[in-house]
Order: structure tokens, then C-alpha cells, then sequence
């Protein structure tokens, strides 16, 4: 596998495009001006300020694809050519009433229909705390009992988010449920593991996803197997490092309680490799969904799938980034023939913009990627300025 092919990877980015995300991620990887930058962005929602255009033109330009899905499926159409797939989500954050997750619900279940309109999306997403109140699936994770009202409202929150899983499958479309916050996520396994069970008899349609950061996943994620053997389902697992790791870490010291994430970054990856490890023998019956940049663990899995004579676009085995990030990754793998899908959020730009002010602060943390796409395109740059040179 060579990543390095730059040509491949910003084939869709004209010179302008590029100079941009060049100049973008510049930016973003400097953490005071995310930090301020995201504060400013928060306080001029709150006062109602014109903030959008300033968003629209830099970093919804590069994370997102559109404000509507009818917006959005030209970006899909453009990455389907180079045979990228995409799902897409309504990257609205923070609803919390009913009105809210009804509108979420809504957002769901239409997402799951234009998917169908195209092969171009094959999966779909949700994430379950956007279908039911957090405050609801903490209760639940801690075992606390429910009062006839919260009752009713947990009621509501399975039966949005079966009627998802059902239609989704009605209509050949597989369900990725992102994985959260540990203070949710007993809960949101419990009716990940619920639904696979349901719906995953002749084949996976529904994907959970494990978080490796954590130290207690290799065991759960062998616990799930067997109870998958046991009962007769395929395992549909989205495979990522973990997203949480600040809020984890400072939840455990204020409870003052261990921590649950392990205890560096190398640690993280020997977690995840050992995850890989156990999946792989078992591909047949548990089906993979690498979320990832780091190239080590994707060449982990191509140079494995190459050692058993493993065809590079095996159906069992997906390979995902999100848009606007690790294009060097994703490009360069489907021009191989492996199976890969962005993670592509869309939304009016008001609403997504904690979605956005995230991606940037991903992009500040010390060991994040953004050197090496700045690296990327800068070479890329050059390229092309001495291929216009030439001619
Ligand atoms: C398609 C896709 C879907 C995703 N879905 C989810 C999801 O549902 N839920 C979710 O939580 N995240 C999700 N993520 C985000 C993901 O968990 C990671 O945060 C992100 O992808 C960076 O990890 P990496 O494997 O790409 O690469 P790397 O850059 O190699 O790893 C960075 C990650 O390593 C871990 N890490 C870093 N420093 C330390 C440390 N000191 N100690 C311990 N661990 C450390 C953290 O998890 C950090 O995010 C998704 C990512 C992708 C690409």
C-alpha cells in the first residue's frame, strides 16, 4: 500500500481547494486560536451574531458536505466516481427535548431513504443519545429505576430507534450506532446487542462500535462473540480508538475513581491491535468497520487480508474516514479495490458547528494527523506546480 501517492488522494481538489485546506489546517493546528476561536464561535451562536458565512466558506467547506442531503450528493457522486463510498449523517448536536429527537427520528428515517436512492451509500448512522435524552440513558447505565414518566420517555427512545433499525434493513441499508461517552454506554450496548440479535440473522445489518481506548473492550468484544455464537447472530463491530478521551479522563478525576481509558497512547494501540487480532480469524462471522486514520492499523488488516489471499474488496471488511480528513488514506486504499467509506455529516451550517469546532480541536491534540496532511498536500502542491512547469 502507498499512501503517499498524492495525486490519487487530491485528485477532487482543484489547486484553489487545496491552498485552502493547506492554509486550514494551518490554522487549526495551532490550539490557542482553536481555543479561542471555538469560544468566540459558541458566544456569537448564543447572541444570535452572522457568524455562518465566515464557517461556510473554511471549515464547513472542508468537513461537511452540504446543508440538505439534496445538497450533499454531489460531494457523494464525486467521491462514488473514485469509488468512495459515503453515509451520512444530520450532524445536529444537543437536542434534547422531544421535539428534538422526533426531529432527529425524522432526520433518520429520511437519511435512510435517500440512502437507497444511490449505491453510493451503503450504511447509515445514529447516534442514540440524538434519539433518546442523555440524562434517560445515564439513569439506565447506572441501574437506577425509572419513574412511570421516564418509563414512557425510555419507551419511546427503543421504539425510535427499532423503528431506524427496521427500516434500514427493510431497505438493504446497514446501521452504524456510534459509540459515546462510558456514563451511556452500558445502555446503548445493551440495545446495540438487543438489535443485532434482532436483525442480524442472515446477515449483518447492524454494527456496533467499540471503543479500544478503553481498557475493558478486548474482553467485551470476546464476551460478544461468544453470546453471538451462542444465540445464532452475526457481529457487525465499528472498530475506532475513541473519541472521549478528555472527558473521560476528567470525569474519573473528579469522581476520583480509575480510570477506564489505558494508560497512554501506545497502550491504546496495543488494545486495538489486539482487537484486530481476535477479529480477523473470525471475519467470517464478525464483520469489520475499521474507523480510522492511523495507517499502521489499516496496514495491519490490508497486509493480513494479503497474507490468507484475502480479495481486497471482500464485503466483510470496510475501511472509513471521515470527509475532509485522511484523504491519502481513503483514496489511495479504493484505488486498490478495498472496500472504503467516508463518514459524511451535513447539516445547516448553525447546527453543525459543535460538530466543527470538534474536528478542529481533534486536529490541535499533540499526536493528531495534521502535520502529515499538511506534509501531504504541500507535496502535492508542488507536484502539480512542477507538472504545469513541464508543460
Ligand atoms: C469513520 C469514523 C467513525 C468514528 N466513530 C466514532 C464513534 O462512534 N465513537 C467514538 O468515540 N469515536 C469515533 N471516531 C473517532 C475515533 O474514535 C478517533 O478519535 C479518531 O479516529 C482518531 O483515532 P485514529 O485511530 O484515527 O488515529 P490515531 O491518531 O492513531 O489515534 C488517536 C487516538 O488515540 C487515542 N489516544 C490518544 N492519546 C492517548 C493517550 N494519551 N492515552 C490513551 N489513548 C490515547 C485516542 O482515542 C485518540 O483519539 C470515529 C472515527 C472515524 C474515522
Amino acid at each position: 500500500m502507498n499512501f503517499e501517492n498524492t495525486k490519487r488522494a487530491y485528485l477532487l481538489k482543484s489547486n484553489i481547494e487545496l491552498y485552502q485546506a493547506f492554509y486550514l489546517f494551518r490554522i487549526i493546528s495551532n490550539k490557542n486560536l482553536v481555543y479561542l476561536g471555538s469560544r468566540l464561535a459558541l458566544i456569537a451562536l448564543k447572541l444570535k451574531f452572522p457568524i455562518s458565512r465566515i464557517f461556510r466558506q473554511t471549515i464547513f467547506k472542508q468537513f461537511c458536505a452540504g446543508f440538505k442531503k439534496e445538497d450533499s450528493i454531489k460531494v457523494i457522486n464525486r467521491l462514488n466516481k473514485l469509488d468512495v463510498k459515503s453515509y451520512m449523517h444530520y450532524a445536529s448536536e444537543g437536542q434534547n427535548s422531544e421535539l428534538g429527537m422526533e426531529f432527529n427520528f425524522k432526520k433518520t428515517i429520511n437519511t435512510i431513504s435517500f440512502s437507497k436512492t444511490t449505491n453510493a451509500l451503503p450504511f447509515t448512522v445514529f447516534k442514540a443519545t440524538s434519539l433518546g435524552s442523555v440524562s434517560l440513558f445515564e439513569k439506565k447505565n447506572s441501574g437506577v429505576v425509572l419513574n412511570l414518566n421516564e418509563m414512557a420517555a425510555w419507551g419511546r427512545t427503543i421504539d425510535r430507534i427499532q423503528k431506524c433499525c427496521k427500516y434500514a434493513k427493510k431497505l438493504n441499508v446497514k446501521m452504524l450506532i456510534d459509540a459515546e461517552e462510558s456514563w451511556v454506554q452500558n445502555a446503548i450496548d445493551e440495545i446495540a446487542e438487543d438489535l443485532m440479535e434482532a436483525f442480524n440473522k442472515e446477515k449483518a445489518y447492524i454494527f456496533t462500535t467499540l471503543q479500544l481506548y478503553r481498557k475493558d473492550r478486548l474482553k467485551y468484544l470476546q464476551e460478544l462473540f461468544k453470546k453471538a455464537n451462542r444465540k445464532d447472530f452475526s457481529l457487525g463491530i465499528k472498530l475506532v480508538r475513541g473519541a472521549y478521551i478528555e472527558k473521560e479522563n476528567k470525569r474519573s478525576m473528579d469522581l476520583g475513581i480509575p480510570s477506564i481509558i489505558c494508560k497512554s497512547k501506545e497502550a491504546t494501540d496495543i488494545n486495538f491491535n489486539n482487537a484486530l487480532d481476535y477479529i480477523l480469524p473470525r471475519i467470517e462471522q464478525c464483520k469489520l468497520f475499521l474507523g480510522s486514520h492511523c495507517e499502521s492499523s489499516i496496514l495491519k488488516v490490508t497486509e493480513w487480508m494479503k497474507s490468507n489471499d484475502i480479495p481486497n474488496n471482500y464485503s466483510n471488511i470496510w475501511f472509513s474516514q471521515l470527509y475532509g480528513m485522511a484523504d491519502h488514506i481513503s483514496f489511495n486504499l479504493a484505488a486498490q479495490g478495498y472496500n472504503v467509506i467516508k463518514y459524511v455529516p451535513y447539516g445547516p451550517v448553525k447546527e453543525v458547528i459543535p460538530y466543527l469546532i470538534r474536528r478542529a480541536e481533534e486536529n490541535t491534540s499533540v499526536r493528531s494527523q495534521t502535520p502529515r496532511e499538511l506534509k501531504l498536500i504541500k507535496k502535492e502542491l508542488k507536484r502539480r506546480k512542477l507538472k504545469e512547469l513541464e508543460l
